[in-house]
């Protein structure tokens, strides 16, 4: 049977984050995304509001004292604390999505020593970093080359790692207490086997973010390189078996929350640019009549609600099917891509429903325009994600003895 009914415990977060992106969110939101340094404009007071309404903590398993939610409960919650601002949403989302993903990679010592300080102060987010400067997509769409990908190094030394290396582009970067960082633990293998994780506390000796990227979206959180110089990490924080990562960043982008997640923030951003056009076309008059009593404008207004609920639809399905035991890998990375396209497109039916009025700094659209392109390129670029959605349908060859294979189809293929 299919149900789209809301859990209690679901409409009881959602209504939660409702409140907190109208009374919190937007106004620190507006402060924020008009201040001109970038590593200025993040808003601390918002993460401690949201601490209290233990929104911050809302992937944490219960038995630590969090909210316990699955990735179909953060992509609703997500979307509706990026109603207020997609910035301050990733913030949580990354926070979120990476700890599902080490409440199920790290060991029983290792949650019981790090969830807690998690939970109890709280200023606690997290950050992942994979991406490199000259390898970014190379490590999510690794090609078959001795050495290729990542460079960061991870050097075992008794009982230690020495990390060496940077990241660039990473969210809550500089503002993380705990980072998931993935370095090679073998410099000439293939990544598919040279990967290893490790927690990196973001006050480590020899650890520096040196630049805090200037967005054009996204604003109100913060984007940094980090660099590792000889970073010791004790062998304790290694998360996993040593070059066994690669297949957990992938659990991370797909069967974690992470593309989900991702298509549900930026849905948020295109919901909002919905609201208020809605709002716009009954009360602008040009034509001697409210703008919606125009059928172009009818029009346009039913085809952004048309790709919004496609969008929430597909991203509530690869929510439901990532929980299943033999889940079909593509379509978190599928139903992020259509988000974030989709996204991209309401909110340009918005700027051509605003008009002029659209492009001014001082209206909601303009913003939520270039807050929605960063979701064509973070958490994978859609191009990478299409490709490795496409591997996984490669995988999909029918053989003669399955109901949907068709004989006039092969005979086709062959000329006949
Ligand atoms: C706002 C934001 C937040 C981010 N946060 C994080 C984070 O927290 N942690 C993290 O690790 N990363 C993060 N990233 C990085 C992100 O996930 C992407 O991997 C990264 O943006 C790719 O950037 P690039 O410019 O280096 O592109 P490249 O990898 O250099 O790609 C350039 C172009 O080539 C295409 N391309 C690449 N490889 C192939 C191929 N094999 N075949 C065909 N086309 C290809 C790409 O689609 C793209 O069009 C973030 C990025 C952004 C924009």
């Amino acid at each position: 049977m299919i149900d789209f009914s809301l859990s209690p415990e679901q409409k009881e977060w959602v209504a939660i984050a409702q409140r907190f992106a109208t009374e919190v969110v937007i106004p620190a939101a507006e402060r924020a995304d008009r201040i001109a340094e970038a590593d200025q404009a993040f808003d601390w007071q918002v993460i401690r509001e949201a601490s209290q309404r233990g929104l911050r903590t809302l992937s944490v398993p219960k038995e630590f004292g969090g909210g316990g939610a699955d990735v179909l409960t953060l992509a609703m919650v997500g979307e509706q604390i990026a109603y207020g601002d997609l910035g301050l949403a990733v913030a949580f989302d990354q926070s979120w999505k990476i700890m599902t993903a080490l409440s199920h990679l790290t060991n029983d010592e290792q949650r019981k020593r790090w969830i807690p300080r998690v939970v109890e102060d709280p200023e606690f987010l997290l950050g992942v970093g994979a991406t490199e400067p000259l390898h970014a997509s190379d490590n999510l769409l690794p090609y078959d080359a001795p050495g290729s990908g990542m460079q960061m190094s991870a050097v075992r030394k008794g009982d230690k790692w020495i990390l060496n290396g940077t990241k660039r582009y990473i969210s809550n970067g500089g503002l993380a207490k705990l980072y998931y960082i993935l370095a090679r633990t073998d410099q000439k293998g293939m990544l598919s086997a040279s990967l290893t994780g490790f927690l990196v506390p973001g006050d480590a000796p020899g650890f520096t973010v040196p630049e805090i990227w200037d967005k054009m979206g996204q604003r109100t959180v913060q984007n940094g390189t980090l660099v590792f110089e000889n970073v010791e990490v004790p062998d304790r924080d290694r998360v996993g078996e040593v070059g066994a990562s690669l297949p957990a960043l992938g659990r991370f982008l797909l069967g974690f929350g992470s593309n989900i997640q991702a298509g549900a923030t930026v849905l948020g951003v295109a919901q909002r640019a919905y609201d208020v056009s809605l709002q716009y076309a009954f009360e602008r008059t040009q034509g001697g009549k409210p703008i919606i009593e125009h059928q172009i404008q009818q029009v346009r207004l039913a085809r952004m609600a048309m790709k919004l609920q496609a969008a929430r639809s597909y991203l509530w399905y690869a929510g439901w099917n990532c929980r299943q035991p033999d889940f079909d890998r593509k379509h978190a990375s599928l139903a992020k891509i259509f988000a974030a396209e989709e996204s991209v497109a309401v909110v340009k039916d918005a700027m051509e429903l605003w008009g002029a009025t659209g492009y001014m700094k001082k209206n909601p659209v303009e913003k939520l325009m270039r807050d929605a392109l960063s979701f064509l390129h973070s958490d994978g670029t859609n191009d990478v994600l299409s490709l490795k959605a496409a591997a996984f349908i490669q995988q999909e060859r029918r053989e003669s003895s399955d109901a949907r294979y068709s004989r006039r189809v092969a005979d086709a293929a062959r000329g006949l």
